[in-house]
């Protein structure tokens, strides 16, 4: 046996057809019969604020050894790519990267800075061309970038597992009984996640395209994800592959920054002061901003984020709170598309101008430490006058609901739950119907 080999590729899918993680199931399916794995085939997403990405910005790594050289595993691998891929597809842009011995911390960091930032093809490929792997990029070949961040996250500290079963026939309609769906949330609570959003009844384990996913679960062990397929009741099922995941360990949020050095495309994370006033504007959308010691920048809480619009419309200035989300340009200038919001510290009091003691009306500032006035009743007040606001919302982390999670986002019942390491032990991961 030779390798370690680690098999990164991405961007297989499009839009509209066929999916990365299918193209593995079907390498996985020829190459379960001779090679050892050492790890459940990863399943890795990357910056989703990335805008020529494909769907989900998934990029699949599989690590074992074999008997086969690296040439032999290239053509196992594009035999796959090319029959899957959607070939009609001018943005698709396949790429394949395959690396023999241990992942060397370079490509770590690299994989690292793919989940938070924008890295060029130039970058990669002049990385590519400095260590010990072979590749192929299909036209531009801008899936390299990712099938080499796969390779880079070696998901060492948390990560949670995506048990997904795909179907025979692409174009019939999917039939997963909900209520069967429900009893499977129901009992593997709190240790699956994001099975169906309760706000809006909706199903969501099941793509809406037509894609080769039947549905996929995803959850903290392999075992758990298992107990879907004896629950979920579902037809037309072709196999099943269990990946090891960075999903919903909020993987791309590591890392503080500055207002005034964001960059478009960029996740964010800023500490800072509520600076102006939430506004519901045109489509439902709430905009306030933001300041911190290097400027200032609105944040935009969109229409399906649902009730964390109602949370945010609630901010005042002077709030503290971290803002967590992707970087947008927006007319000319960028804003913050929230994700997940943190409330360290609410105002509870406000100095309002004061109050005539007389008719009760507000009095009107004579200008600079000049002190107010009524000019009603000639009365002058000296100072600003203090008042207690009462608010209706607490300290504490905010989230939008499950349908409008990122991949990565760490849903609430995983607080506490993140996992250190991993045992290296792989079980069974693949299996057909
Ligand atoms: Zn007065």
């Amino acid at each position: 046996m030779e390798g370690p080999y680690h098999i990164g590729i991405d961007d297989t899918d499009s839009l509209t057809y066929g999916c990365t993680t299918y193209v593995a199931a079907n390498i996985i399916e020829e190459l379960i019969k001779e090679a050892n794995f050492i790890d459940y085939p990863n399943l890795i997403r990357l910056n989703p604020n990335i805008p020529w990405k494909s769907r989900g910005n998934g990029a699949i790594c599989l690590r074992f050894y074999s008997k086969k050289n690296e040439y032999e595993l290239m053509d196992l691998v594009l035999k796959y790519v090319e029959e899957y891929r959607d070939k009609l597809d001018i943005k698709n842009q396949p790429g394949i990267v395959i690396l023999k011995g241990d992942v060397p911390n370079i490509i770590k960091e690299f994989g690292k800075k793919a989940l938070n930032d924008v890295i060029t093809l130039d970058e990669t490929i002049s990385l590519l061309k400095k260590i010990n792997t072979i590749y192929y990029g299909i036209k531009e070949g801008r899936g390299l970038i990712g099938a080499l961040a796969a390779i880079g996250n070696t998901l060492e500290e948390d990560h949670t597992f995506e048990l997904i079963v795909y179907r025979k026939n692409y174009n019939r309609k999917r039939e997963v009984d909900i209520e069967s769906v429900i009893k499977f949330d129901r009992e593997t609570f709190p240790f699956t996640f994001n099975n169906i959003d309760y706000e809006s009844g909706r199903l969501l384990i099941t793509p809406h395209g037509t894609d080769p996913v039947l549905f996929g679960v995803r959850g903290e062990d392999p075992e758990i994800l298992k107990i879907s397929l004896k629950i979920i009741k579902f037809k037309d099922a072709d196999k099943w592959v269990i990946y090891r995941t960075n999903q919903g360990t909020d993987a791309h949020f590591f890392e503080f920054k500055k207002i005034k050095s964001l960059k478009p495309y960029q996740v964010a994370i800023i500490k800072g002061i509520v600076s102006k006033k939430p506004v519901f504007i045109e489509g439902g959308h709430v905009i306030f901003s933001i300041a911190d010691d290097s400027g200032e920048i609105d944040v935009a809480c969109y229409e399906p984020s649902g009730n964390l619009r109602m949370i945010v419309m609630e901010l005042m200035p002077g709030d503290k709170v971290i803002v967590y989300g992707g970087v947008r340009p927006l007319n000319n200038k960028i804003t913050i598309n929230l994700e997940k919001l943190e409330i360290l510290e609410l105002i509870n009091e406000q100095y309002i101008n004061p109050i005539c003691p007389k008719c009760k009306k507000s009095m009107k500032s004579e200008g600079k430490n000049k002190g107010y006035e009524c000019k009603k009743c000639k009365i002058k007040v000296k100072e600003k006058m203090k008042i207690t606001i009462e608010r209706k919302i607490k300290e504490g982390i905010y989230l939008p609901p499950p349908r409008s999670m990122r991949h990565l986002t760490k849903p609430p019942q995983r607080y506490g739950m993140e996992k250190r390491k991993w045992n290296g032990i792989v079980e069974e991961f693949f299996g057909k119907f």
